[in-house]
């Protein structure tokens, strides 16, 4: 794969899947904007790491529709154009309904969708009007096992990545005119600060155990799939989802 002169978007890159993914997408030649909400030191850590030159930081809490429509717009302005997004930048906050009160049941559901699929989706539409006007473009959604397998005690977490399933499907198919590819990529558990404290818990064991090779994915393993969809012959298997899950959950 080779990814010089294309200029790539990852958000959510100042850590996990994002940061493996920013440092692939450079080995293979891009020019990346690293992205981050709060973490600034590590995002230019990730930035300070990356191979090759013209690699620029960008931040904006992807919940804030003005704050998308500034970083779009400013990483658009730096590469003077937008050849792959790559919407990563996700939460992950437990709200079992048994146990949460109704106040913060509604703040867990509308953080979590403001920030998995209204902030996906708004950077969706952002970057489509430049990649249609460039006449091309992919954007690749990470997405999650949990939209087909169900999440007990993160259930908005479950319906964001659901939701974002079906929007990437939706946009594959108004965008293939424009010569832009749609696709998502659905890990299980993946060994990032995110997935840590569930598998550090009581119940790490067994969830290694779900996937016939003993353990949960390495973020490069995500970011592989993520570089797979954005290469130059993938185009056509715009609208997939690829599952990255080491067999835990086969899907029919
Ligand atoms: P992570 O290590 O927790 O990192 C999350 C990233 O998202 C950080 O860069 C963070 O930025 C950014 N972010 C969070 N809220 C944001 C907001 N409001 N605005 C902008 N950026 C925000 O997560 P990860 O495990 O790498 O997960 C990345 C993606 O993979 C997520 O969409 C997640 O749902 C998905 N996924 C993860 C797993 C897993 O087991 N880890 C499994 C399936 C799917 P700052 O650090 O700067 O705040």
């Amino acid at each position: 794969m080779d990814f010089s002169k294309t200029y790539v978007l990852v958000t959510g890159s100042s850590r996990g899947i994002g940061a493996a993914t920013a440092q692939a997408f450079a080995e293979k030649g891009a020019q990346v904007a690293v992205h981050y909400n709060r973490n600034q030191s590590a995002a230019e850590e990730i930035l300070n790491s990356l191979e090759g030159t013209g690699h620029v930081l960008v931040q904006a809490d992807v919940s804030d529709p003005e704050a998308v429509e500034r970083m779009i717009h400013q990483v658009h302005q730096t590469f003077g154009r937008l050849d792959v997004v790559v919407n990563n930048a996700g939460i992950f906050d437990p709200h079992p309904v048994d146990e949460v009160s109704y106040t913060y049941w509604q703040k867990s559901w509308q953080k979590t969708l403001a920030t998995n699929l209204t902030g996906a989706a708004n950077i969706c539409y952002c970057a489509a009007q430049i990649m249609i006007e460039q006449k091309g473009g992919r954007i690749i959604n990470v997405s999650s096992r949990g939209a087909f397998r169900g999440e007990p005690e993160f259930p908005a977490y479950g319906a964001s990545k659901a939701g974002m399933n079906a929007m990437s499907q939706s946009l594959a198919k108004k965008l293939g005119k424009y010569n832009i590819g749609v696709y998502a990529v659905a890990p299980g558990f993946v060994s990032t600060d995110m997935a840590q404290p569930t598998l550090d818990g009581p119940d790490g064991e067994s969830i290694k155990a779900q996937s016939p090779l003993g353990r949960v994915a390495k973020p490069e393993e995500v970011a592989h799939a993520i570089l797979f969809y954005a290469s130059e012959k993938a185009l056509f298997m715009t609208g997939g989802i690829i599952d990255v899950n080491g067999a835990s959950y086969l899907r029919t």
